[in-house]
């Protein structure tokens, strides 16, 4: 029996593991996939303090580091549910059970990608799913965002401060986005909207991307525009559907969650809730970075731990 089980080794998840070790609890991280979460698949982070610039992966490493040095137990595995009681749950993975006190769900989320043959190749390097992570290495240059809610408008007006041009790739005939932001873009002279059409295919030279080919969605006409860099912004997907039964999700799969990391309970949910919580980007919240990542797992790992003293104390 664990104290904490945390659930995903990405900055939220290593900082919890850092903080619950400072405090003397026994701690497992379990990762089903990259040890550093999605920070690793950035090339140059420069918005995290404390570092003029650090590349996503070293960054990753650094946390890892801490977190194992303070003592956390790392286990790849990946979990598929989580039941129990308060004080006493069970986190399963395929067929194995690890047992814990406290869980901490950590699983952030992943960006909806596009599906085309080669954009893993060029992520961070041409494609880029976050305007205000990668948005200033595109400053005087061309760029396409690609969709029309609400994020994609708010990274085409950020961006179309600092970039030569911005064509906005929508594949409805209208923009879902507010009007306001519209209003806003129609009126930016390096803005272009283009309606009804899909990417079907990166143009590149080698490694270099040089432009994207669209197709118009009702008469299927193709046309190439030339790009330095393509932001996608077509929506998140958080990987919360383990925890559905237990802790109440809301209509896009997020846990919902406060900043205090209490979730709520699932509606018909049996578990008692009370040492769950929920860090980072896996959580409602409005600004998804490593910065509010990490502050989530300093405040979950804590309320944690504070959940578990409480525990002793209902003993005594
Ligand atoms: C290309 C790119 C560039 C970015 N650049 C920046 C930047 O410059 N600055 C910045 O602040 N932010 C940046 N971000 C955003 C930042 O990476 C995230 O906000 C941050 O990583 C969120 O941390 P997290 O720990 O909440 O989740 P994640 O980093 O998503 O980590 C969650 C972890 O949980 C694991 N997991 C999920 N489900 C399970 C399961 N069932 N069992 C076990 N493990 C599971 C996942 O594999 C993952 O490793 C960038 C993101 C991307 C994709």
């Amino acid at each position: 029996m664990y104290d904490i089980i945390i659930i995903g080794a990405g900055p939220a998840g290593l900082t919890a593991a850092i903080y619950a070790r400072r405090a003397e609890k026994s701690v497992l991280i379990i990762e089903k996939d990259t040890f550093g979460g999605q920070i690793t698949h950035s090339p140059r982070v420069e918005n995290y303090p404390g570092f003029l610039a650090i590349s996503g992966n070293e960054l990753a490493d650094k946390l890892i580091e801490q977190a194992m040095e303070q003592g956390a137990e790392i286990e790849l595995d990946t979990v598929t549910g989580l039941k129990g009681t308060a004080g006493e749950y069970v986190v399963m993975c395929g067929s194995r059970e690890y047992l814990a006190k406290a869980v901490i769900i950590a699983t952030g989320s992943r960006h909806r990608t596009l599906g085309l043959a080669n954009e893993e190749r060029f992520i961070g390097e041409g494609i880029s799913y976050c305007a205000v992570c990668d948005g200033a290495f595109y400053r005087g240059k061309r760029v396409a965002v690609i969709g029309g809610g609400n994020s994609a408008l708010v990274d085409a007006v950020m961006l179309s401060e600092n970039c030569e041009s911005v064509v906005i790739v929508q594949n409805l005939e209208f923009l879902t986005g507010e009007p306001r932001l519209r209003r806003i873009l129609e009126e930016r002279e390096n803005v272009q909207i283009i309606y009804s059409s899909v990417v079907k295919r990166i143009v590149a030279d080698g490694t270099e991307m040089r432009g994207i080919v669209i197709a118009d969605a009702n008469t299927g006409a193709e046309s190439e525009l030339l790009v330095d860099g393509m932001f996608v912004a077509i929506g998140q997907v958080p990987e919360n559907e383990p925890f559905e039964e237990v802790i109440r999700l809301n209509d896009y799969g997020y846990i919902v969650s406060g900043e205090a990391c209490v979730p709520e309970r699932a509606e018909e949910g049996e578990v008692d809730t009370r040492g769950i919580f929920a860090a980072g980007d896996c959580r409602t919240k409005t600004v998804r970075q490593v910065t509010t990542a990490t502050a989530d797992g300093a405040t979950s790992a804590l309320a944690a731990c504070r959940f578990i003293d409480s525990l002793l104390g209902d003993l005594r």
